[in-house]
């Protein structure tokens, strides 16, 4: 492997790719790809549980440089995801770049030569200009702190690491958590096994999802210039008015929260369990869940809802907060992963020695969630407020692929070594940032949520709209940044 990469790429997931093809487009060949796991992908590799699907459209959901009439649903499966990113990878000629088994365990800039050190899990390290981190903000699954977890007898695991190997059916299942990938997989299981036992902590918000398969007529149709285009841009606007209930008014997700409550309605008649599932917090201030499949799974004989809570977990069993304790023969847990000690957990060490905890002991943050003051060249995508809740991330990755090619373009212009941004344009920035955020339905909605860090604070979602993200990353300000000869 070159020892001295111009540029190293860390992750190969679409903010990972999407550099690669974008550096490549600009004429930087020199740049690395290093991968920890053996294969591309990363969300849509690591999460092959049953019923994994994207759940902002396939359209919409996909780089906007490579549109694919062919998607075979509004919103596709996994795998097809996943065939996805390696075709892309192919077709720009990304493999000899790719490395694969390279698990990156330390940053260190070295203030002298002005360049980082990268240091690999096996001992190997390398020598790079600029580093792009695109290790993906929901890839370190969390298990919960139950008492007991550990002294289960039967097969548990999470549901981003799902094994194939336990056969469900029959089974007394029980699953833990009822986000994002939950609601995609209940439906999928229950009518395999004996008895499902869903323990839920908080019931979500949940919409219809607007699914369908596209025929061969309207993928034929998709494929003539400009109809996949068109068809992109109307879903990508009609998913913006969602950012309206917080961005502008807090009150407007009134309309969402009808539509979510009809929909629960429409699908539980018991109003017993109707009530068990109906949440008592703010629509929005957790992510909202799209399933049309998802409560009738509920409502099924050999389904049961635990809302109390769990307190403990036994060799084979598990002890609800009222005592009561369950047999099941596997624990799927669908708890979700860890959000924001993902980036703040990593050892990377900047300017003058300082670790990047020292430099966020107040919490995670960078300038347009890219950059981050004493640590020069080191960009991240999807870092620190700007992930979404309404829209796909995959704008947001766009635009900051471009501002960071920007950078190196400005890096390349001035002569500069490496740019850091300043600390008084970082602090204004988050400023204006957490002023705003103050307002949202994050902060008001009175729940706990992945968006937020320990302190309550959300270092996680994009507060507005992404055209305005868009907008004011179009391109990097020199005045914020010190440039390094
Ligand atoms: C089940 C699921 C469904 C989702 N659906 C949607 C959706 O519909 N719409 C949407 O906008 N978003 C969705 N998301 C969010 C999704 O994570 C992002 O859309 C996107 O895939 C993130 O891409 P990424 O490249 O930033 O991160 P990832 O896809 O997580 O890729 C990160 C890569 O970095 C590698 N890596 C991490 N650390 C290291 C290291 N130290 N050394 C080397 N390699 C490392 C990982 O192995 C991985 O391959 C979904 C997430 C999940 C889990």
């Amino acid at each position: 492997m070159n020892a001295r990469p111009g540029i190293t790429i860390i992750g190969s997931g679409f903010a990972g790719l999407g550099m690669a093809i974008k550096l490549k487009e600009a004429g930087y060949h020199d740049f690395v790809i290093l991968e920890k796991a053996a294969e591309l992908g990363g969300t849509w590799r690591d999460n092959t549980y049953p019923g994994c699907a994207c759940d902002v459209p396939s359209h919409m959901y996909s780089f906007s440089y490579e549109l694919n009439p062919g998607w075979s649903r509004m919103f596709s499966p996994q795998a097809e995801i996943q065939d996805y990113l390696r075709a892309c990878a192919d077709r720009y000629g990304l493999g000899p770049h790719l490395r694969f088994g390279r698990e990156v365990v330390g940053l260190e800039y070295d203030d002298a030569a002005r360049d980082w050190r990268v240091s690999l899990s096996g001992g190997e390290s390398l020598t790079t200009n600029a580093v792009v981190s695109a290790t993906g903000a929901l890839h370190v699954p969390s298990l919960p702190a139950i008492p007991g977890r550990e002294t289960f007898s039967g097969p548990s695991f999470h549901s981003a690491r799902w094994d194939h190997s336990v056969d469900l059916t029959g089974r007394r299942v029980a699953v833990i958590g009822t986000g994002a990938s939950a609601v995609q997989f209940v439906p999928e299981i229950a009518p395999r096994v004996s008895r499902l036992h869903l323990f839920q902590r908080t019931p979500p918000w949940i919409q219809p999802k607007p699914d369908f398969p596209f025929s061969p007529r309207a993928k034929r149709f998709l494929a003539l210039p400009g109809a996949a285009r068109a068809l992109r841009a109307s879903i990508y606007w009609a998913l913006e008015t969602r950012a309206l209930g917080f961005a502008v008014d807090p009150r407007l997700m009134r309309v969402h929260e009808t539509s979510a409550r009809r929909h629960l309605a429409a699908q539980v008649p018991d109003p017993e369990l109707r009530a068990r599932l109906t949440p008592d917090y703010t629509i929005g201030c957790k992510r909202i869940l799209i399933s049309n499949d998802y409560y009738p799974a509920l409502t099924r004989e050999n389904v049961e809802v635990f809302t109390d809570g769990v307190r403990e977990i036994r060799e084979n069993s598990i002890v609800d907060a009222t005592g009561r304790e369950t047999e099941v023969d596997v624990i799927v847990y669908g708890t979700g992963f860890k959000v924001t000690d993902a980036l703040g957990g990593q050892r990377i060490v900047g300017r003058n020695g300082r670790k990047i905890q020292d430099a966020w002991q107040d919490g995670v943050e960078a300038y347009h969630g890219i950059t981050t003051t004493g640590f020069p060249n080191l960009f991240f995508l999807l870092g620190p407020n700007t992930g979404l809740g309404h829209n796909s991330v995959v704008f947001m990755i766009e635009a900051q692929v471009r501002y960071v090619l920007d950078c190196l373009r400005l890096l390349s212009r001035t002569k500069a070594r490496a740019l850091d941004v300043r600390p008084e344009a970082q602090r204004a920035y988050n400023d204006r940032l957490r002023a705003r955020l103050d307002r949202l339905v994050w902060s008001e909605g009175g729940c706990r949520s992945w968006y937020l860090d320990e302190h309550g604070v959300n270092r996680t979602l994009w507060p507005g709209f992404t055209f305005e993200y868009w907008a004011r990353t179009r391109r990097p300000r020199p005045a914020a940044f010190d440039l390094v000869p």
